[in-house]
């Protein structure tokens, strides 16, 4: 192996092997050092995202959807099945087989585009020098002009609830259980536990979801996240706010958690527990204390707007740096870091990151919410429209569900689109687009879109905003 490269990458999560393939395009020369392994022993590329995050928990999460549906819904349609039966380890096979065929599908682009895929763990010494350390062998240094940090993050443990990989998991954990908990609590109702809370609660579990804070998430907006709610509470989904977790005890049986809320202590009794009160960006043993990488108080690698560390061509990207921890954020830092690095003029527009939470209904937005624009003054409209009046929605069977349209008084600029809704993650798409080339609501309005489709709903929403959507009645 050369021991010299344009460019080295640490960590091939969708931050570092994105950014690995476009300096690859660039034409230079680049390796990507990951120290992901499988519980089989096998390096494994993708990072969080593609073997513990991301793909593993959308694959469960539209397995026991089908499982659910076919138990509550299909009656509906007129389909009767005599004997519903789940065979867990056959639904867990198939998601161990996506992200086995996606991992290996990313050390296929890396040869493919000429990248040298190191197995191992990387660190950064001074003078762009890195030390590479295989999982099996004697560690070796590599010389690089650019260095990039993408070492993601990991779950943040709770002192009083510390993992013990059986009753008490983190994400990771609860995406392998082998047997559906009678009682499972989440601590935590952010994008995380909810998702894991959903799975385990279509396929039987009674689910409660402790969350300290009062709102129901408080990053969407209020509007939709109320609906959101209310969607939860009908299927049974049991979250409670304002309820801080403040130890475990272990009983016979499982082990009891206990809170406090405005009322007083509680406590409650459950078969295991998921942890999903926030991930950490993951630097240890990364920075030589003579780099000059500096971090943060949150232990945030600290970059500038376009990712540029303390230290000479050294940049760092993704869940190890300030914004919102998304793997499409990561990725694009990383299209952008490889297009400086190769001389080209690039920028990201941290404003129009779309998110998305695949629960039943979907919740995904883009932009500012109305309480963030209330509380920068900008004067503001807003349009509405439920996916009940939605042709497409009814035959679905999911009417349930809003998209809301946000635009400036002055301009008709679209501020933010904020949908409640089945495939919402989807539609949030044409949204971003919208806002990424700065559209205004009429450009949505006179945008033609097909019919029956789900996304006539953000059609009728823009119309809305002013007062001209057709399936609805404008107050
Ligand atoms: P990571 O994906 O964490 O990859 C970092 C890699 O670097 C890892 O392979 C790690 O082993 C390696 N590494 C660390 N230190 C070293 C070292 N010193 N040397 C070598 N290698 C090292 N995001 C979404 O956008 N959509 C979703 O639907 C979504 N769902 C999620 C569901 C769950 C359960 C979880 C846990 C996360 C989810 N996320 C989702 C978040 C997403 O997974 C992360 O934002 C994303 O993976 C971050 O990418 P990254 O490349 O920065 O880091
Ligand atoms: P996220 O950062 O989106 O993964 O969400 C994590 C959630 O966990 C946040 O909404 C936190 O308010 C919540 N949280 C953090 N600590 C606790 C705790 N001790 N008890 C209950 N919820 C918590």
């Amino acid at each position: 192996m050369s021991s010299k490269f344009d460019v080295v990458v640490i960590g091939a999560g969708p931050a570092g092997y994105v950014a690995a393939i476009r300096v690859a395009q660039h034409g230079l020369s680049v390796a990507c050092i990951d120290a992901w392994v499988t519980d089989q022993g096998e390096p494994s590329f993708g990072g969080t995202c593609l073997n513990a995050g991301c793909i593993p928990s959308k694959a469960l999460l539209e397995s026991s959807e089908l499982y659910h549906r076919a138990k509550v819904d299909f009656g509906k349609h007129g389909i009767g099945i005599r004997e519903l039966s789940l065979d867990l380890a056959a639904m867990q096979a198939r998601k161990e087989g996506i992200v086995r065929q996606l991992c290996t599908g990313i050390g296929a682009l890396f040869k493919a585009n000429g990248i040298t895929g190191l197995s191992g763990r990387g660190r950064l010494l001074p003078e762009n020098k890195v030390e590479y350390s295989p999982h099996d062998g004697e560690s070796e240094l590599i010389e690089a002009e650019h260095v990039i940090l993408a070492t993601g993050s990991e779950p943040v443990e709770l002192p009083a609830v510390p993992f013990n990989g059986t009753t008490v998991v983190d994400s990771a954990g609860a995406l392998e259980f082998d047997a559906v908990p009678e009682r499972l609590g989440v601590i935590g109702a952010g994008v995380i536990g909810l998702e894991l809370g959903s799975v385990w609660q279509r396929l039987g579990a009674d689910v409660t979801i402790l969350e300290a804070m009062d709102q129901f998430l408080f990053m969407a907006d209020e509007q939709i996240a109320r609906e959101a709610q209310r969607q939860f509470k009908r299927q049974g989904l049991d979250i409670r706010l304002g309820a801080r977790v403040r130890a475990l005890e272990t009983t016979g049986s499982g082990v009891r958690l206990a809170y406090e809320d405005t009322h007083g202590g509680h406590d409650i009794s459950v078969d295991r527990v998921v942890v999903a009160v926030g991930r950490k960006p993951c630097t240890e043993g990364l920075l030589d204390p003579l780099c000059g990488v500096a971090v943060d108080e949150r232990g945030f690698i600290d970059v500038d707007n376009v990712c540029r560390t303390t230290a000479g061509n050294v940049w760092a990207i993704g869940d190890v740096v300030r914004g919102p921890m998304l793997a499409h954020k990561g990725s694009e830092e990383g299209v952008m870091v490889a297009d400086l690095i190769a001389g080209e003029v690039a920028s990201m527009d941290y404003d129009i990151i779309p998110s998305v939470i695949y629960t039943s209904p979907e919740i995904a937005w883009v932009g500012k919410t109305e309480a963030e624009l209330k509380a920068g003054g900008t004067a503001f409209k807003t349009g509405t429209f439920n996916f009940a009046a939605s042709g497409r929605a009814q035959a679905m069977d999911q009417g349930a569900g809003l998209v809301k349209v946000i635009s400036c008084v002055e301009t008709d600029q679209i501020l933010g689109v904020h949908i409640v809704g089945p495939l919402a993650g989807e539609l949030i798409g044409e949204a971003v687009v919208a806002m990424e080339f700065q559209a205004s609501t009429e450009d949505l309005q006179r945008t033609i879109h097909g019919h029956p489709t789900l996304t006539e709903a953000v059609h009728e929403a823009a119309l809305s905003v002013d007062k001209r959507a057709i399936h609805a009645i404008n107050h």
